[in-house]
């Protein structure tokens, strides 16, 4: 590891105005230190902001909550609040990691931990995401991981997070400070950009942004909530492909269906056209089939990644028929909420 400065910031303007192009903060560390160790990020000073205080706390905020983005992956799974009215993400959770990681992983941390594409983590390998204009070298390498939505010609590394997918799912916003000090709210889709030509820039985030909260809307009452997780082992792994939902039954048909996928694409994938196509639908295995279709329609996929598609197709079926009680629940090793 290179040498770093270390400063622990007592405010949140002492964080923004370390700020600056060799700078990172660190909150929970899990992602950063790793990343730092094998040089993949080699910030000149890191600024610790794991110790400011009201960072840490999930609030009621109007019908829905604040969640601070220091509340701890663990916390937040274990939160009533949250077991009780948003299940799809203490499940999104509890299926992330292990439980020693999720004690110190934090909520900010989570959404903006970097892909786990195995090119960006070594420093051999020519990777555009690391190194603008290095290339990719992915291209005819080892796709297993990668996505199939939304890449580019420059980059196919797949965003890691689970919960990001649930709150993706739940429509969930984030709450991002300036250094001058001003507050603005983002879309989960808004915080994250596609990789285009430019795969290092991941968000929308400034030079000394931070976020500061999630915030959650009010719970969808009545709804169905699953979040199913398919990994090559049963814990300690990230999705290959994973489903949240979302769903509202009126009488026998969907009223609202809200999903979002993971291991799929740079970002926590939503498609409004697939959410479009269930809404005021009586539930069956075709109109779940076409969905499946439509959001795998632009899939571009190699031969290492290809068994994605039909994963995500049948995952995306199985949680629908789940949520909407088409058929019993499926009690299969892939769902979450077994011990990490
Ligand atoms: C072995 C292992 C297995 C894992 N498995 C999974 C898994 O299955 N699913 C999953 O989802 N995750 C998994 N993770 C990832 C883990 O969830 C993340 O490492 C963790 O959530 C990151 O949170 P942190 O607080 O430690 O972030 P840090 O490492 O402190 O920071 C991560 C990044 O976010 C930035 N950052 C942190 N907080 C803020 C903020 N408030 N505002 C702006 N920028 C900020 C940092 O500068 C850094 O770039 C795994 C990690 C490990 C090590």
């Amino acid at each position: 590891m290179r040498e770093f400065d270390y400063v622990r910031a007592d405010s949140l303007d002492h964080a923004a105005a370390q700020a600056g192009p060799h700078a990172a903060l660190i909150a929970g560390g899990t992602n950063l230190l790793d990343l730092m160790k094998l040089q993949v990020m080699v910030p000149e000073r890191v600024i610790d902001i794991s110790r400011l205080d009201g960072l840490d706390t999930i609030e009621a905020d109007g019908p829905g909550l604040r969640i601070g983005a220091m509340v701890r992956n663990a916390d937040l799974a274990a939160d009533p609040r949250i077991r009780a009215d948003y299940p799809v993400l203490a499940r999104a959770l509890l299926a992330g990691a292990s439980g020693q990681i999720r004690n110190k992983a934090s909520t900010g941390g989570n959404l903006l931990q970097r892909t786990r594409c195995p090119y960006f983590y070594d420093t051999a390998m020519a990777c555009n995401k690391r190194a603008p204009g290095s290339g990719c070298a992915a291209e005819g390498g080892a796709s297993r991981m990668l996505a199939i939505l939304g890449t580019s010609k420059d980059c196919r590394a797949a965003h890691p997070s689970d919960m990001a997918v649930a709150l993706r799912a739940l429509e969930a916003r984030v709450a991002i400070r300036a250094p001058n000090g001003t507050e603005r709210i983002l879309e989960m889709d808004q915080l994250y950009r596609l990789p285009g030509d430019r795969p290092d820039l991941e968000t929308e985030l400034d030079e000394g942004d931070i976020i500061t909260a999630v915030l959650l809307p009010a719970p969808a009452l009545g709804s169905s909530q699953s979040y199913r997780k398919i990994r090559d082992r049963a814990s300690y792994a990230f999705a290959l492909v994973s489903v949240a939902a979302v769903v509202t039954m009126q009488d026998d048909r969907i009223g609202k269906a809200s999903l979002a996928f993971g291991g799929l694409a740079p970002r926590p994938w939503k498609d409004a056209q697939v959410d479009a196509m269930l809404a005021g639908q009586a539930p069956s295995e075709a109109l779940f089939s076409k969905a499946a279709d439509t959001l795998l329609a632009e899939a571009v996929s190699d031969a290492g990644n290809e068994f994605k598609r039909h994963l995500a197709h049948r995952a995306m079926i199985a949680v629908l028929r789940e949520a909407t009680g088409l058929a019993p629940a499926s009690t299969g090793t892939d769902l979450v909420g077994e011990p990490a």
